[in-house]
C-alpha cells in the first residue's frame, strides 16, 4: 500500500513537471503573440495561463512537500501551504485582471487594430499545447493531477474561443470591438472564479466548519451510540479544503466499555475525512 502511494505520487510528480514545463513554454508564446497582435483578450489569457504555470508549479511542488511528514515546527505537516499558495496566486490574478479591465474598456469606445492572423497562429498552438496537457493528465491518479487536468480541458475551449474571435475578426471589418470585449469578459471570469476560491481558501484559514461537514448529524450520531449523554464540546476544522482535524469532549457513563465507545467515535468521523481525532472523556 505505501509503496504503490510513492509510486502514484512520482507518477503524478513527473506528469505535472512534464505539464509545468509546457505552460511555461506557451506562456512565452502568448506574452509575446499578445504584444505582436496588439490582442486584450490574448494578453486577459496570459494573464490567466501566468496565474495557472504558478498554480502547477505549487502543485508540482506540493506533490513532494504535503506528502511529507509532520515535524516539531509543524506538527500537522504541510498541506497548509496549499492554502495559503491558493491565497497568494487568486489575489495575484485578481489584481492583474482589474488591470485588463483598466486597459480594455476605454479600448471599446476606442478600438485599436488587432492582427486576427496571427490571434488564430497563437490559438491553434494554444489548443495544442493545451490538448498535450489534458493527454498527459488524463491517467492521472492523484488529486492535484485530477484538478489541473479539469481546469486545462476547460482552457482548450477558451482557446477554441479565441480563434473563433480571430476568425469573425478576420472576415467581418465592424468587429474590431470584439477583442477588448472579449478581453473584458475573461478578466470578470477570471475575477469571479478567483474571487470565490480566495473566500474558499480563506475560510479553511479561518477555521470555519468544512462545507460538507453536518454539525447536528454529527451529534446526533454520536449521541446515539450507547454509553453517551452528550457532547460538550467539539471542534472540526479543514488543514487544506479536504483533510479535517477534529476535537470532542464527550459526556460518557463510565459503567460502559469506553474502548468500545471510542471505536465508534472512529467509525463515524471516518466518514468525513477526518485524519486527526482527539477525544476526551468525561
Ligand atoms: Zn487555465
Amino acid at each position: 500500500m505505501r509503496i504503490d502511494t510513492h509510486h502514484h505520487h512520482k507518477k503524478a510528480g513527473e506528469n505535472l513537471a512534464f505539464v509545468f514545463f509546457m505552460n511555461l513554454a506557451f506562456n512565452i508564446i502568448v506574452v509575446i503573440g499578445a504584444l505582436a497582435t496588439n490582442s486584450m483578450a490574448i494578453l486577459a489569457d496570459f494573464i490567466h495561463d501566468a496565474s495557472d504555470t504558478i498554480s502547477i508549479a505549487l502543485a508540482w511542488f506540493l506533490e513532494h512537500v504535503a506528502q511529507k511528514d509532520s515535524t516539531d515546527k509543524y506538527s500537522y505537516g504541510y498541506q497548509r501551504f496549499s492554502i495559503l499558495g491558493a491565497v497568494i496566486i487568486s489575489v495575484f490574478v485578481i489584481i492583474m485582471a482589474f488591470v485588463i479591465l483598466q486597459e480594455a474598456i476605454p479600448r471599446l469606445f476606442a478600438p485599436e487594430g488587432v492582427d486576427a492572423e496571427g490571434m488564430l497562429i497563437i490559438a491553434v498552438i494554444g489548443i495544442i499545447f493545451k490538448s498535450i496537457s489534458v493527454y498527459r493528465l488524463h491517467r492521472g491518479e492523484t488529486f492535484n493531477e485530477k484538478a489541473i487536468l479539469f481546469h486545462q480541458l476547460g482552457d482548450v475551449f477558451e482557446w477554441v474561443a479565441i480563434l473563433i474571435l480571430s476568425l469573425v475578426l478576420m472576415f467581418w471589418d465592424g468587429a474590431p470591438y470584439l477583442d477588448p470585449f472579449v478581453s473584458i469578459g475573461i478578466a470578470l471570469w477570471l475575477i469571479f472564479n478567483l474571487g470565490r476560491n480566495l473566500y474558499k481558501s480563506v475560510e479553511v484559514l479561518l477555521q470555519k466548519t468544512p462545507d460538507n461537514f453536518d454539525v447536528r448529524e454529527f451529534r446526533q450520531s454520536i449521541e446515539a451510540i450507547e454509553g453517551v449523554n452528550m457532547i460538550d464540546d467539539f471542534h472540526i476544522w479543514s488543514l487544506d479544503g479536504i483533510d479535517s482535524v477534529m476535537t470532542l469532549k464527550v459526556d460518557v457513563d463510565f459503567g460502559k466499555d469506553v474502548a468500545e465507545i471510542k471505536k465508534e467515535i472512529y467509525n463515524i468521523s471516518n466518514r468525513y475525512h477526518v485524519v486527526d481525532i482527539t477525544i476526551e472523556f468525561e
